[in-house]
């Protein structure tokens, strides 16, 4: 049996550690968002897909929260030194993972490739699967103009009032063959939309059109794990961007949002009042990932009731 994860950055990973540590090692695979993709000294940066990579590689950086553990800074100190700005901090081993990417990407080799690649070095036995090998940049409209993804989320560190988000290129992308095989496997038991941001993380995946098409015509459940607690988001501009986009943050919102394509929503027990007015089944449960026990934990949760919704 095997499980497919629709995964962002940090909060998707988190769970995805979970559900990689609660199955059999090779039965998880983990679609990672790709919208906030971006070049950053001509290097090819794929920040979700490094946290995938660094998180179920036994690499992250626990308290940070992004990047790797034991990482040492000469580059960026170089080059700061030599007077470029660096307002995107690049260590010196998660940059040898940037130059190596940019390097296989420019001989021809696809993204996809390349992750799996970086993932067996790494000897991680899940799959790590970008949602597309095409090009899609997340674009978002403030108050301050039209941002790119990092532009807005470290640079501008989230301030900007958000008007509306796009994914550039997302019409005309096509996710790759190994997603969809994933999709179809006949030994898929359940997918899983981790506790990502929706729109930032999620939204982007949902904006491929063959990889939408491909959700919707699954044949196995589809649960998802709401990343708000007490109406409001753990880290990162969740909650902040539903109140500028005029929704109000709780789980009857998230769930509206992934509406016509869920079919359950594992939602916080101090959220549990909103079960009863959810138009979907709702699962309550302590969904605050602290210690790698808490991950395991909420992924069997979410696995148990996957199963009973599959029978
Ligand atoms: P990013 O791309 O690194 O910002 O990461 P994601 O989009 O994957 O995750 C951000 C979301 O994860 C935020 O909305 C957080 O509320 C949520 N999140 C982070 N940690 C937890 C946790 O322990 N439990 C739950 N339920 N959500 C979490």
């Amino acid at each position: 049996m095997t499980v497919v994860a629709l995964s962002g950055g940090v909060g998707g990973a988190k769970l995805s550690l979970g559900l990689y540590r609660a199955l059999p090692a090779d039965a998880l695979q983990v679609v990672v968002n790709t919208g906030d993709d971006f070049d950053l000294l001509h290097l090819r940066i794929c920040p979700d897909l490094d946290t995938a990579l660094y998180t179920l590689g036994d690499r992250e950086h626990r308290e940070q929260g992004w990047g790797r553990r034991d990482e040492s800074w000469d580059l960026m100190g170089t080059l700061e030194s030599l007077g470029e700005p660096m307002w995107f901090k690049l260590g010196d081993a998660d940059t040898a993972l940037h130059v190596l990417r940019t390097h296989r990407l420019r001989s021809g080799i696809r993204l996809t490739e390349v992750i799996d690649d970086v993932r067996r070095q790494f000897g991680i036995r899940a799959r790590i699967l970008p949602m597309t090998d095409c090009t899609v940049a997340t674009r978002v409209e403030t108050d301050d103009g039209e941002l790119a993804f990092q532009e807005y989320f470290v640079r501008r560190r989230c301030e900007p009032r958000v008007r509306a988000i796009r994914f550039e290129g997302a019409a005309t992308a096509h996710t790759t063959a190994e997603v969809l095989a994933a999709l179809d496997a006949p030994e898929l038991e359940a997918i899983v939309l981790c506790p990502s941001n929706p729109y930032l993380s999620i939204d982007p995946l949902l904006a491929v059109p063959d990889l939408r098409a491909a959700l919707e015509k699954r044949r196995v459940p589809l649960i998802a794990v709401s990343p708000l607690i007490g109406n409001t988001a753990v880290k990162g501009p969740t909650a902040k961007i539903m109140a500028e986009l005029g929704v109000a943050s709780s789980a009857t919102a998230i769930a509206a949002h992934y509406a016509g394509l869920i079919d359950a929503l594992v939602i916080d027990t101090i959220d549990a009042q909103h079960a009863a007015h959810l138009p979907i089944p709702a699962f309550a449960t302590q969904t605050l990932m602290r210690t790698l026990d808490d991950r395991v934990r909420l992924a069997e949760f979410v696995l148990a009731r996957a199963r009973e919704l599959g029978r």
